[in-house]
């Protein structure tokens, strides 16, 4: 970055975009997204819950319900909860694992914790009662807390754990689901609303000789603390003899990755791509702040999170951090630049300035932070801003500080082989006892896929049939040939930063509908074809903007790994009009009253 005569910061526009491009270019793969593998057959040991006693068994149910809800994560507990709320007490809660939590009941690896501010994060602080103990919540307490919604609103009563969903069929003439589950269980619901998470099926990479390993290997959303001792707050005490490798540095790593150094005796970090990580900045909540809350509070600092973070209105930044600082100030630096009276250039351009100049910030900060020049040039990050999930963590950088922590930086290409003793990297072979992978989770793969099951609708139509060509839905809820039938899901739908605020968004709608169906006496509703091809257009017509952004980028799971954004793709993503747009939308389709687009009888 260079300064103009003024002592203006100035950006040479197109060397970065020249980096920016090379880099992207070196880490494309011509596999995609396939370059992932399933966790299945000989993978399947990496799904199993290791925090269930084994041998859980019971009387299989029977019967009829209202609803279903599958999932047991935030989503369906919200879903549950408004249900509560709204008078509706008959339905289940089928939970594949052993408690409710959904992501944080299966991360609880070490450090692990949302960087999404708790006080918007954490749903129903105020119905609940309940305040958070610090700005950012560790992964132990989101699980407490999802529990203790749980408790809050009777749903454990609701609850069917360690049952997965095996199938689903619509009976047309009973105007029933049926519902099977793993557990034999066949029951009958007037509605199912499907709230199996985003990001919930972890994956594994393809490196060739992956089976091989003979040392020890777990994904993160499974942690062995068996095997490494200690806890999420770290103490690995196994490891104190062992050599470790971790394979990938995204949002999960970043959080693991201090923990691991503190422990093991030698630590590799295989890096295929640089997280970009600002500042976390925790603090505990300050107790006479929390005294000065009114009632609405939590909803208010919610709206106005996703305002800043989605180039909203707002007047004051009320939860000021770092996700605010790097979307919001994005936007606001664009709108400063423009006040300055400097010739007047185009908006796109002054956000992409805005943009560069928050990466250099991070860069610089890695300059700062990391001692070694190489390992820090390594592990600066050269895309956009968005490109990628942005991490915030302030012991991270200092971790490859340590003698014991070596980063071995891949290049772009990724580990190129697995052996029995270890991993290789552009020729040399790092020998290791245990192997973790922080490589994430299923992302664009078939919705059906991911839930587990099949889903079959009116005239024995099944889900993967009708979403072949890509997601066809309305307001991402409500799909045509499948009657009484509810998807909460990223899919279609608006989404934030802040998952939970549109997990609460969304189990507010489909609570909704329920309420009103039984208010109309209605027996069944479906979206017309006419609706649903309306929505599937204006998805298509929303993600124009963002897909030239993420076009660009550095591939991951938000840009389909760099394959680009065909039909079946953009189908296959979120309402790009944002969140807040989203929420507008829902809230004066249920001001009409008229369930429009649904056909009911
Ligand atoms: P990600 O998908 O973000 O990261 C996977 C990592 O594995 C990437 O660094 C990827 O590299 C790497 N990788 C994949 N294949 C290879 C390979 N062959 N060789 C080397 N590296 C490889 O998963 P995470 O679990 O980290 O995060 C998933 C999401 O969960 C986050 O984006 C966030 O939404 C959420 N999350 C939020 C947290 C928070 O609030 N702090 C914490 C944890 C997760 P590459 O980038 O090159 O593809």
């Amino acid at each position: 970055m260079s300064r103009d005569d003024k002592g203006n910061e100035t950006v040479d526009l197109e060397a970065i975009r020249r980096k920016y491009r090379e880099e992207r270019d070196r880490r494309l793969r011509a596999e995609g997204n396939d370059q992932y593998v399933a966790m299945s057959g000989q993978y399947a040991r990496y799904l199993e819950d290791p925090y269930v006693e084994p041998g859980h068994d019971r009387a299989p149910v029977t019967g009829e319900v209202e609803a279903v809800i599958v999932g047991g994560g935030f989503g369906g507990l919200l879903s549950g909860a408004r249900l509560r709320l709204g008078g509706v007490d008959d339905f289940l809660i089928v939970e594949k694992a052993g408690d409710f939590g959904g992501t944080w009941y299966w991360n609880r690896y070490p450090g692990a914790a949302c960087d999404t501010e708790s006080y918007v994060y954490l749903p129903l602080l105020e119905e609940t009662g309940y305040m958070p103990v610090r700005k950012y919540a560790k992964a132990p307490e989101i699980l407490e807390h999802s529990r203790r919604v749980g408790r809050h609103f009777g749903l454990y009563d609701r609850a069917l754990f360690q049952t997965a969903v095996t199938a689903m069929r619509w009976c047309e003439s009973e105007g029933r689901w049926h519902v099977e589950t793993s557990r034999k269980d066949v029951i009958r619901a007037r509605f199912v609303i499907l709230a199996g998470g985003g990001l919930h099926l972890p994956k594994l990479p393809g490196i060739p000789g992956i089976e091989t390993f003979k040392g020890h290997s777990f994904h993160t959303s499974r942690w062995d603390y068996e095997y490494t001792g200690g806890s999420s707050e770290g103490g690995l005490d196994r490891l104190a003899d062992k050599r470790v490798g971790l394979i990938g540095t995204g949002a999960t790593a970043v959080q693991c990755v201090p923990h691991l150094g503190a422990s093991a005796k030698e630590f590799f970090v295989l890096q295929r791509t640089p997280s970009a990580i600002g500042a976390r900045n925790d603090r505990p909540t300050d107790p006479e702040w929390a005294r000065s809350l009114h009632k609405g509070w939590q909803r208010q600092r919610m709206d106005n999170f996703t305002a800043v973070i989605s180039g909203g209105d707002f007047d004051v930044d009320l939860v000021n951090d770092g996700w605010t600082e790097v979307i919001g100030e994005i936007v606001l630096a664009a709108r400063r630049r423009a006040a300055t009276g400097a010739p007047v250039e185009d908006p796109a351009r002054l956000m992409e300035i805005a943009d560069i100049e928050m990466m250099e910030r991070i860069r610089a900060r890695v300059d700062a932070i990391v001692r070694d020049p190489a390992t820090a040039e390594a592990l600066k990050p050269w895309y956009g801003a968005l490109c990628k999930r942005p991490c915030f963590h302030d012991g991270y950088l200092q971790t490859f500080n340590r003698p014991n922590v070596h980063l071995v930086d891949t290049r772009g290409r990724g580990v190129e082989r697995v052996t029995e003793q270890g991993v290789v990297v552009a020729g040399r072979e790092y020998a290791l006892d245990c192997l973790i992978f922080a490589t994430g989770f299923e992302v664009g793969t078939d919705f059906t896929h991911r839930m587990g099951f099949e889903i079959h609708g009116r005239d024995g139509l099944t889900l993967s049939e009708k979403w072949q060509d890509g997601a066809e839905t309305m307001h991402g809820f409500f799909v045509h040939g499948f009657p009484n039938f509810m998807i909460i899901s990223p899919t279609q739908s608006g989404q934030s930063a802040n998952f939970q605020h549109m997990l609460d968004e969304q189990s507010k709608h489909v609570a909704y509908v329920i309420q009103r169906a039984r208010a109309l006496n209605l027996s069944r509703l479906e979206p017309s074809a006419a609706a649903e091809k309306a929505w599937v257009d204006e998805i298509i017509r929303s993600a124009r903007g963002r897909q030239a952004y993420l076009q660009d980028c550095t591939p991951g799971y938000y840009n389909n790994e760099g394959g680009g954004f065909d039909l079946r793709e953009t189908k296959n993503s979120q309402y790009w009009r944002g969140p807040i747009a989203f929420v507008k939308l829902l809230e004066a389709w249920r001001e009409d009253g008229g369930l429009k687009g649904l056909e009911c009888a």
